[in-house]
């Protein structure tokens, strides 16, 4: 991940990520679940930038605070912010010490493109992308198992984003192998209803209902995995959507978390004629198509859907339309596509 435009500025797009499929192996001992979940990144992606505090440089550490100025989405307050803990756990990881450079205080600028607590996992993204920046923007180094520890500290899908590929996740989310994924650029259409559908409500319901899935939903899993090695076309992606949006544990528990969801999706199926998944614990809705082109076609036709009232809104307003793409290939490096 790198692209610092200037010796002391450096950038970073931090990509949205989509399930293909979130089988939930078991409950582990330190409350969390063990998943086994086929990950890939889009190109849709916030940009975040960092800069060594002005008038720090060359000074020496200040005690100066981080700081965070977010635009875009509506992203909380800024002390909560993953970007921030992110810069923390980095400068504690370096840590202090002779031969160590100095970290000293930045100043964060994040612009917020992916939705908010959608299940697309932009705030994990955010902290990986900051926690990447920082060591750079410091010159610092850390051995590739500090990194991972540190990314999995801030949050459960950070390893996969700090990785930057499409992968196969699992334990908490900390072990990460990599897939060589998808050819072409398969188009996505993202529906993130204005719930509020928070990760842990989803998987409390999880476990007190289940515990863990039945293991079919596993074996898609393992099966998707077989496939992507050998590398699937966007047409094959497309031709598989059925088997991956029905390959969501969660996806139960999130529609008794937020029953109001059941009747969106059904919506949107009928309305695009496409099978409709559930990302991560949601609310996000995706439909996948072999291009971006055909993705904006349908972004349309859900807009006048729901100006219609065909497609309900939820919340406070309509939904996030969003169309992009299933990025191959690092993530990070370049501009984002549309
Ligand atoms: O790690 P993160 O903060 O993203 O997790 C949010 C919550 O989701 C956890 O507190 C836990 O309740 C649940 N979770 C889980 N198993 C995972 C990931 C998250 O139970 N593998």
């Amino acid at each position: 991940m790198s692209s610092s435009a200037h010796a002391t500025l450096i950038v970073r797009l931090a990509p949205a990520k989509l399930n293909l499929t979130l089988a939930v192996v078991g409950r582990r001992a330190d409350g969390f679940h063990d998943l086994h979940s086929v990950f890939v990144p889009l190109a849709l992606a916030d940009r975040l930038s960092l800069a060594i505090a002005a008038g720090t440089g060359g000074a020496g550490r200040t005690g100066q605070p981080d700081t965070l100025h977010v635009r875009g989405h509506d992203a909380g307050p800024v002390a909560d912010n993953l970007v921030l803990r992110a810069i923390a756990a980095a400068r504690a990881a370096v840590g202090e010490g002779p031969g160590r450079p100095p970290t000293l205080p930045l100043a964060a600028r994040l612009e917020k493109y992916i939705p908010v607590a959608a299940g697309l996992g932009g705030g994990s993204s955010d902290a990986a992308a900051a926690l990447d920046g920082a060591l750079e923007a410091w010159g610092a180094e850390l051995d590739p198992e500090r990194r991972a520890s540190s990314a999995l500290a801030i949050g459960s899908d950070v390893p996969f984003f700090l990785a930057g590929s499409g992968a196969l996740v699992e334990g908490r989310g900390e072990r990460i192998t990599a897939l060589a994924g998808v050819q072409g650029q398969p188009g996505v259409l993202l529906v993130t209803p204005r719930v509020a559908l928070r990760t842990p409500d989803v998987f409390a319901v999880f476990a007190a209902t289940r515990g863990h899935g039945d293991g079919s939903i596993r074996m898609t899993s393992e099966h998707l995995v077989q496939e992507l090695a050998r590398g699937l076309s966007a047409a094959d992606l497309v031709a598989r959507a059925g088997v991956m949006a029905s390959a969501n544990d969660l996806l139960p528990s999130a529609l008794l978390v937020e029953p109001r969801l059941v009747g969106v999706k059904r919506a949107l199926a009928r309305t695009l004629g496409r099978v409709v998944g559930l990302t991560g614990s949601g609310p996000t809705l995706w439909t996948l198509y072999p291009s971006l082109a055909e993705a904006e076609s349908a972004a349309v036709v859900v807009r006048a859907a729901i100006e219609a009232g065909t497609v309900p809104s939820l919340g406070d307003g309509p939904p996030s339309i969003i169309a992009t793409t299933i990025r191959t290939g690092r993530t990070g490096h370049e501009e984002p596509a549309p």
